[in-house]
């Protein structure tokens, strides 16, 4: 079992076969030289080295080539898209056909509900978690009103129970059993961004196919965490961002799946533009609506390089390392942090994340009694960047492709010192 010392914890990081990514990639620091310690991939993840070379070969091409670098850049950008495609499926579990990289994250939600949030006079309500995202509950919120219903009778909330911070999967059941002729929808996030719970995507999907409601995961807090397998859920969509786990700079584009069984409906209602018609004839203008297959049949514009451009560096990146070797070292990392929260001789601290690690990906949400913000303030001063969620939960992601067993160990020191 773990250890609680510090020589213990670099005993780890020797052993650990991805150790030498994080030289990989920019670790930010303090005045002085030292690494901060970074607990904050789950929300912008940290700049591979090799992004600035990617990134600079583009624009080099645009300098040389002009339009021309559509077809003679030596990454053509007309296809650049592509490019992404291969490595981007195998992270969240999906064939090629079924995703695709554009726009960002709710714009892909709401240009997925154009086609999957159809609903009628009887059947029209949206189920979300109770601590959704905002922007997945304003996104919902104002799709109900866009088609005229109101918006506290058609959202439907999966809470916790009194006195408890996780949901309950029978209590989706319950909610879908007893409304499901009314519900049209299941919006759910995959990973819950504030508990990090990890949801059963499969078991959300049976749930809601039983009573035919279309189901929707937000896979923010998953794609690049844990491996959700898409395909094998049977969901009918998602959608996620690159700038978490997926280490692609801030505000990059998102990524958005849509299950093979709709690849090839046509009559699916959509927004169309130049980029969702067929390839073959997109230049010959003039021609009608053709609209492709797949993923790729969402798609509206062409899309911005220099963004693409990063998150291949970062895709590359765990195309070399693979999903299953960086979740077998996050289950690891995030035990020993646990671990080692659990050994604080105090009662003022709970870790509301599950302790199954099927349950939770890489972050942990620990709640401190008593705590106000001064004291993520103090850990800011410290150089641990951290999260905080009102009224007193730190949420805290080593992630592995760059945290190390030593950097889990000094957060939890300093967090025991401050306490
Ligand atoms: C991060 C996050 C977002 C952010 O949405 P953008 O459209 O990328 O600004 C939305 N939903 C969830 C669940 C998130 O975690």
């Amino acid at each position: 079992m773990y250890k609680p010392t510090l020589d213990y914890a670099q005993q780890l990081d020797k052993e650990d076969k991805l150790a030498h990514l994080r030289a990989q990639f920019h670790i930010p620091k303090d005045k002085d030289g030292n690494d901060w310690l970074y607990f904050t991939g789950n929300s912008l993840g940290l700049q591979p080295k090799q992004t600035q070379q990617y990134i600079q070969q583009e624009l080099d091409d645009w300098a040389k080539y002009g339009v021309e670098g559509h077809f003679e850049a030596r990454n053509p950008w007309m296809p650049y898209h592509e490019f992404l495609t291969n490595s981007m499926a195998k992270i969240v579990g999906a064939k090629p056909l079924e995703v695709v990289v554009m726009n960002t994250l709710t714009t892909n939600l709401h240009l997925l509900m154009v086609s999957f949030y159809q609903p009628t006079k009887t059947k029209y309500k949206i189920v979300i978690e109770s601590d959704a995202f905002p922007s997945d509950r304003y996104a919902v919120q104002s799709q109900l009103k866009f088609h005229g219903f109101d918006t506290e009778d058609g959202l439907i909330e999966w809470k916790p129970r009194e006195g408890e911070e996780l949901l309950r999967i029978e209590d989706l059941e319950k909610i879908v059993d007893e409304q499901g002729d009314e519900i049209a929808l299941l919006l759910i996030g995959g990973v819950n961004y504030y508990t990090g719970q990890y949801l059963d995507i499969k078991r959300i999907v049976e749930i809601g196919h039983a009573k035919n409601c279309m189901v929707g995961i937000d896979l923010a807090h998953g794609a690049g965490n844990i491996s959700p397998e898409l395909h094998d859920s049977g969901v009918d969509f998602a959608a996620w961002c690159t700038y978490k786990y997926l280490n692609s700079g801030p505000g990059s584009l998102a990524g958005l799946f849509v299950h093979e069984k709709h690849a090839h409906n046509k009559e699916l209602p959509r927004f169309a533009g130049w980029w969702n018609h067929n390839k073959e004839t997109r230049f010959n203008m003039r021609q009608p609506f053709d609209v492709m297959p797949g993923a790729e049949g969402w798609q509206l514009s062409n899309p911005p390089i220099l963004s693409m451009a990063a998150i291949r560096a970062s895709l590359d990146m765990f195309e070399e390392v693979g999903m299953e070797a960086l979740r077998a070292k996050s289950e690891k990392l995030t035990g020993y942090f646990e671990y080692l929260i659990n050994q604080i001789d105090t009662d003022r601290i709970k870790i509301i994340t599950p302790s199954n690690p099927k349950e939770r990906g890489c972050q942990l949400s620990i709640q401190v009694k008593n705590a106000d913000k001064s004291l993520h303030k103090k850990l800011t001063e410290n150089n641990i960047i951290t999260d905080w969620r009102e009224p007193d939960v730190i949420r805290c992601a080593p992630v592995p492709m760059y945290n190390s067993f030593e950097d889990v160990y000094r957060m939890v020191e300093k967090l025991k010192e401050l306490l």
